[in-house]
């Protein structure tokens, strides 16, 4: 059979999830101690300091998770969401454990795929700091419980938990049994959402709550990942337009609070073309280093190639360029009249800006191609001249054979007939 590469990875992970106390072991030392209050008195004095100071700032927006990973260690995920928990006091207000509670995280962060480029642990520490930004806007702030707030965290550091790297689409054609299990239909959420609630019940991080309130943590745990599926946006954007348009959002009442807790978690999971541009460019390669693996994984076994995952005929600036044009920048378009801050112009200041650069680039590279064709004397062939004159040497970004970005964009069966996102070919 094909795939035995990435059958592989999957039995060797099974084991992994079946001896869970194998996961304990190869944890890293640090990490296994004790928890402190304070997670940072593992890292090393020299770096302490600097992401002792980042952790004050963890409300901006221009917030370097990259950088943050690095000075802990690549303990991005388990440093911050203990911060934002300990710091909202939800530790002592729902009297969770915190060697628990610490034992969680570790796994959470573990149970992500460091291998991935994009879908790993330094992603999820991204949505859950985007998260902790949206749930400090004030509309949210001032009607949002402390249960709405542990909800809000939780999901975004488990919401792509277990990642495989690769879309629904593929796991679909390469009859994996995660897709037969959850019959092809929001595949990946249902399996980032069953292994939050395996990992939650494996450390009984709730088992002291009645059983009914865990359960209910569990559905709405559910509800909130499965919000992030890109191939139900439109569904979401819809309901979330209707309201807006009806002004008839009502924060007190928690179903649509609920509602409002999975717009800004879709908002945070896609929001990486509306931070500062070098942060923002930093995801979008990784993105589509992860999309073109997976289409040279289809290539070599010979499986239709799906949407983006050609780097023949993908480029970085294309994938980008479609997907701020026809996933972002409604979704934010829509975010904005909801929470009409400043926050939200700085985020379509940058989606705008960032837009502008990856256009740029674009001319730049088609440029360059023009140039290639007049220098291998092929100039006869009919090809648009450029707006702008190349006369910048190209970054190393926008080479052609360059890594690229976007989300989970793959997955989008339901966007508008443009050539720079493709159908998707796969029901959903
Ligand atoms: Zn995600």
């Amino acid at each position: 059979p094909p795939f035995i590469d990435f059958e592989n990875i999957v039995i060797r992970k099974r084991l992994r999830r079946l001896l869970s106390f194998q996961r304990y072991l190869h944890s890293s030392r640090l990490l296994r101690g004790t928890p402190h209050l304070n997670p940072l008195h593992i890292l090393d004095e020299d770096y302490t300091g600097q992401a002792k100071c980042m952790l004050e700032k963890v409300g901006m927006w221009n917030f370097d998770i990259f950088l943050f990973d690095r000075l802990t260690n690549g303990n991005s995920l388990v440093t911050l969401t203990f911060h934002l928990l300990n710091q909202y006091g939800l530790l002592e207000l729902f009297q969770l454990d915190m060697m628990k509670l610490w034992r969680f995280l570790v796994m959470v962060q573990e149970d992500y795929h460091s291998l991935n480029p994009y879908h790993n642990a330094v992603h999820a520490a991204d949505v859950t700091q985007a998260m902790y930004c949206y749930m400090r806007e004030p509309k949210l702030a001032k009607s949002l419980t402390s249960c709405d707030l542990l909800l809000g965290l939780l999901a975004a550091a488990t919401h792509d938990l277990d990642h495989p790297g690769v879309n629904q689409p593929f796991l679909i054609k390469t009859n994996h049994y995660l897709a037969k299990l959850y019959r092809n239909s929001s595949v990946l959420e249902n399996h980032h959402w069953r292994s939050a609630v395996g990992l939650l019940r494996e450390t009984g991080l709730f088992s002291h709550l009645p059983a009914e309130d865990g359960l209910q943590m569990e559905r709405q745990l559910g509800s909130l990942i499965l919000a992030t599926d890109i191939s139900r946006q439109n569904e979401y954007l819809g309901k979330f337009r209707t309201h807006l348009d009806q002004d008839d959002l009502c924060l007190s009442s928690a179903a649509h609070r609920h509602f409002i807790l999975q717009m800004a978690l879709k908002c945070a999971d896609i929001c990486n073309p509306c931070r500062p541009w070098e942060l923002s460019k930093q995801w979008s390669e990784k993105v589509t280093e992860e999309f073109f693996h997976q289409g040279d994984i289809e290539k070599k076994h010979k499986l239709e190639v799906s949407p983006l995952c050609d780097s023949q005929s993908n480029s970085m600036e294309n994938i980008q360029i479609g997907f701020m044009t026809y996933v972002v920048e409604p979704l934010f378009a829509e975010w904005g009249r909801f929470s009409d801050t400043r926050l939200s112009q700085t985020m379509l200041g940058h989606l705008g800006l960032n837009k502008a650069s990856w256009g740029g680039l674009l001319q730049q590279e088609q440029g360059s191609s023009t140039e290639d064709l007049e220098a291998s004397g092929c100039a006869s062939v009919a090809m648009p001249t450029p707006a702008v004159a190349k006369s910048e040497p190209e970054p190393a970004s926008a080479e052609p054979d360059a890594i690229a970005t976007a989300t989970d964009i793959g997955e989008t069966n339901s966007q508008t007939d443009n050539k720079i996102i493709p159908q998707g070919s796969e029901e959903s």
